[in-house]
């Protein structure tokens, strides 16, 4: 993992549910269980790099979940937010600004009231691929399976898992939609009453 700049670089986690389990990879360099993620690189916005690294690191198109307010002129583009921000040692001199994001596998919708949606493919259309140089494993986990993990997972990566498994499943968001505008959103009003958010 090169890094970009001296100091502090940007970095994207991705959190990928599906079906109540969530995607991670055991590490090589690093020997941790992670989610999928990795550097912004200079010419890439947070949205370009998350799905990139989620295809790199396990073949899988994904969509990531949150909020896209509508685009207000020419020349801006609304980015999904991140669902979360943190800063995390590297190592004695480097630090990473993570942007932590739930995402699904593409063409899934979990949201029982969807009927516009894609069927719900096989599972077998998301059996993730092996990065073998960067990681020993790739595997879907419950939340059940996440205590059995060796070497044992980082308190904080286990509180993003059970987060991200607890309001994916539960379609806090629905896939960002087009509108007969043609602009993007992440929000349909029913979601914006707050009875409906998770539970
Ligand atoms: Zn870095």
């Amino acid at each position: 993992m090169a890094h970009i700049h001296d100091r502090i670089d940007f970095a994207v986690a991705v959190f990928v549910v599906h079906d109540r389990k969530v995607l991670l990879v055991h590490h090589r360099q690093l020997n941790k269980w992670l989610p999928l993620g990795g550097h912004i690189e200079l010419d890439e916005d947070p949205e370009s790099a998350a799905l990139r690294e989620a295809k790199e690191e396990s073949g899988l198109e994904i969509e990531l979940i949150g909020e896209r307010p509508p685009t207000t002129g020419c020349g801006t583009r609304a980015l999904i937010a991140p669902r979360f921000l943190d800063i995390h040692r590297i190592s004695p001199a480097h630090e990473h600004i993570g942007m932590i994001y739930w995402a699904r596998p593409k063409g899934v919708s979990s949201h029982p009231d969807n009927q516009t949606a894609e069927p719900v493919r096989a599972h077998d259309s998301y059996q993730p691929r092996l990065a073998g140089a960067e990681h020993h494993q790739i595997r879907w986990c419950t939340a059940g399976e996440l205590d059995t993990l060796q070497p044992a997972l980082d308190a904080a990566v286990k509180w993003y898992c059970l987060k991200a498994i607890e309001e994916v499943s539960n379609c806090k968001w629905p896939v960002p939609h087009r509108t007969a505008c043609g602009l993007t959103f992440g929000l349909g009003p029913e979601d914006l009453n707050s009875d409906n958010r998770s539970k």
